[in-house]
């Protein structure tokens, strides 16, 4: 006997040799991007027509949605007063006559007139017109002369030429042909009955041709869950491959020893606060990897305000310490000018032993890199780097090109990674001439729900400061939805002002382009100047300004020297200036959750109370009222961070990074956020030291097969 059919195995025979499929369908599977008796089975069906919930016509009830199953009996079309077209077509079944009108799909004529259209199946909600039943633009489905009681309903484009029935009989040809060998199962039969998981043909049986909807269900299940662990797998193994093939450098983490001792130790003490219980014991975790001679990979959630920088600047210390040097990598130039500040002004005049010079000892040096650092600055600052004379160098992209030569870089912190792809981690990772790989902490003020960071941050650990610093009194957000509440706004921003605080403007978001963005911005301005805030010092900050006028601008805000600031989404993100209580948001309907919890952030920093003004009219849309009332009702950023999940699915935390993987058909990490923290488990479990997958070479070709080129690549190279 053979052995049974294994993914890789379907994945290798087209779907030419499907009885059926001539050239001419070959074009439109082509179109579907249907190639493999894999590609085929794995297109799933989109809907299904569940037989046993139908409703009669008759007896069906006035306003509620209910499926009908009928047949057409005429069609019409005409075009309304408006100029509009609407096809009607009355469908009937043994009790009665429904009316469907639709407008706006003119096609419909020509889709419901042809004569081999068999069985219908129309879903939407009933109405009563002239005394008779009708419904308005329903989903329509063709049934034609499928039997059973579950008819699926296939994905498929009008070009494909393909109709739903089609597919399904080629996948049903796929399904009787495997069933024979059998299809292969390579998750363990302990784990599929501790996770009351069915076998995997059966599942894809089931997904496809359903005895019921509950059978629908557990096959859905069982294939979510190969999805997701095929995911969970590949970031595991990837994780295990770095622990286990980089040398990593084992930091000087206690109080003596190493290069400068009690370095950390002095920072820490110097710090005007006490450290909050949750930085404390993120800098305890980070310090076990630290000392660890595998490579940290880590990244550190917190919520804006949190303290992050302090917890990145122990780490970065803890290199200083050992006799190596520390990296901080930011986004923009302004936040990377911003670190400098503040990581100079947090260091002070912590130093370190150099007995070559007159006093033996010098202050911890800093050095700053961006694009906007002049060449002979560049020269000296890389030279300097090369030589170890510096100790920490912070900075943007223009830290990982090729001339960045460091002496001995140990830690490197990487601000905002979700600005960042996996590459220019991977630069940083090798930025040194010997092999050792220095330690990385990742950072993020987006909280992302844990299931999600499961995902997106997959291969790495995970750290939270789920704690603010005492004494910040919450801000208060409002919603102004008039004109005579976004008065009050501007009330609010000069009462702050005459009593000393500063406010940020933030203007409308124009995705479409930055020039009219700017052009919004200016005339913001010149509007608030007149009349709003006539009197008031006010600012200009956008994206478009040379790097030396924003420099300038933030210079002087940061001094007190203007009152308001207003600006482009450019101060989204870690802006930190703390006499500023009041961020006006103008169109925020336009903003997304994530960004206006950063644009919040900006204030309340300081002691004093802070506020936030979100001015959008009150007809927005529902998902931008969802949003709007979310920020009204919390400023906990990991329920924010739920919402946005529940609002927007996946495509809010997957992004950039996961745009390669093609994988998750089924899977959604909202509606299956259980599935995620099984898979994961199981994959830890599978994979334990590294070397897992070898005894499960089944799960090891599958995962070859759907991981997408940058992890492939990056299997090749370890
Ligand atoms: P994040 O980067 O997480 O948004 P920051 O590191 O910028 O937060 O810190 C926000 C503010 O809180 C800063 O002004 C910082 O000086 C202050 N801060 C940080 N840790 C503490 C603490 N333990 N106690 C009091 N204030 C703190
Ligand atoms: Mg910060």
């Amino acid at each position: 006997m053979k052995a049974p059919i294994t993914l890789t195995d379907l994945a290798g025979m087209g779907v030419s040799r499907l009885q059926g499929v001539g050239p001419k369908k070959l074009k439109g599977l082509e179109i579907l991007g249907i190639e493999s008796l894999l590609d085929l089975l794995t297109h799933y069906p989109r809907r299904y027509i569940d037989r046993t919930r139908e409703a009669k016509i008759a007896s069906s009830a006035l306003g509620e949605e209910v499926l009908i199953l009928g047949e057409v009996s005429s069609v019409s079309s005409r075009r309304t007063r408006n100029g509009k077209v609407m096809v009607v077509a009355d469908v009937r079944d043994a009790t009665g006559t429904l009316r469907c009108t639709f407008f706006n799909q003119a096609w419909r004529e020509h889709q419901l007139s042809s004569p081999h259209i068999g069985e219908l199946a129309i879903f939407g909600k009933i109405e009563m017109f002239n005394a008779k039943r009708q419904m308005t633009n329903p989903v329509v489905d063709l049934v034609g002369t499928r039997t059973g009681k579950i008819v699926s309903v296939y994905p498929l484009s009008e070009k494909s030429g393909l109709s739903t029935w089609e597919v399904g009989d080629w996948v049903a040809q796929v399904l009787r042909r495997c069933a024979d060998r059998g299809i292969a199962d390579p998750v363990p039969e302990t784990v599929l009955r501790s996770l009351g998981l069915v076998a995997r043909q059966s599942a894809f049986a089931g997904i496809h041709a359903p005895e019921s909807m509950g059978h629908m269900v557990t096959s859905r299940d069982r294939l979510v869950f190969d999805e997701l662990l095929r995911l969970q797998l590949s970031l595991v193994q990837r994780q295990r491959d770095l622990e286990r093939n980089s040398l990593g450098i084992v930091q000087q983490v206690g109080d003596s020893g190493g290069a400068v001792p009690g370095l950390v130790r002095f920072f820490l003490d110097s710090l005007p606060y006490e450290l909050t219980g949750a930085q404390q014991r993120a800098i305890a975790e980070i310090d076990s990897d630290l000392a660890r001679p595998i490579p940290m990979h880590r990244l550190l959630q917190g919520d804006v305000g949190s303290g992050k920088t302090v917890v990145a600047v122990s780490a970065l210390l803890t290199a200083v310490q050992g006799g190596h040097q520390g990296a901080l990598m930011a986004p923009t130039e302004v936040l990377a000018e911003q670190h400098g500040t503040s990581v100079r002004a947090l260091i002070g005049d912590v130093s370190i032993d150099a007995p070559e010079t007159l006093l033996g000892s010098r202050p911890v040096s800093v050095g700053l890199l961006t694009n906007r650092t002049r060449a002979a600055e560049r020269r000296r600052v890389l030279a300097n780097l090369a030589e170890g004379s510096i100790d920490i160098l912070i900075g943007t992209h223009a830290l990982i090109q090729d001339a960045v030569q460091f002496n001995s870089l140990g830690v490197v912190v990487i601000d905002e990674q979700h600005r960042f792809g996996v590459e220019q981690r991977a630069a940083l990772r090798s930025a040194n001439s010997d092999s050792t790989v220095p330690d990385v902490l990742v950072m993020t003020a987006t909280p992302i729900p844990r299931t999600a960071a499961m995902t997106v941050y997959g291969d790495l650990d995970v750290t939270v400061l789920d704690e603010l610093p005492p004494g910040r009194t919450p801000i208060e957000t409002m919603w102004a939805a008039s004109s005579a509440e976004e008065e009050t706004a501007w009330e609010l921003v000069r009462s702050q002002v005459s009593a000393g605080y500063q406010s940020y403007v933030v203007c409308p978001l124009i995705e479409e382009s930055e020039k009219l963005e700017v052009a919004s911005a200016e005339e913001t301005l010149e509007r608030l100047a007149a009349v709003e805030l006539s009197g008031l010092r006010l600012g200009l900050l956008h994206g478009r300004m040379a790097s030396d006028d924003k420099q300038l601008t933030m210079e002087q805000f940061r001094a007190g020297k203007l009152d308001v600031l207003i600006a482009t989404t450019v101060i989204e993100v870690g802006v930190d200036v703390p006499n500023a209580t009041v961020m006006v948001i103008l169109d925020a309907d336009r903003f997304g959750i994530a960004q206006l919890h950063q644009l919040r952030g900006r204030v309340g920093r300081g002691g004093a109370r802070g506020f936030c003004v979100l001015v959008a009219t009150s007809e927005v849309t529902a998902d931008a009222q969802a949003r709007l009332e979310a920020m009204v009702r919390t400023t906990d950023g990991f329920e924010l961070a739920e919402v946005d999940l529940d609002l927007r699915g996946e495509g809010t935390v997957m992004g950039e990074r996961q745009k390669g993987r093609n994988d998750l058909q089924l899977a959604s990490l909202r509606r299956d956020r259980a599935w995620v923290e099984k898979a994961r488990a199981v994959a830890v479990d599978l994979i334990g030291d590294g070397s897992g997958l070898e005894q499960h070479p089944l799960l090891g070709a599958e995962l070859a097969l759907v991981l997408d080129d940058e992890d492939r690549e990056f299997l090749h190279k370890s």
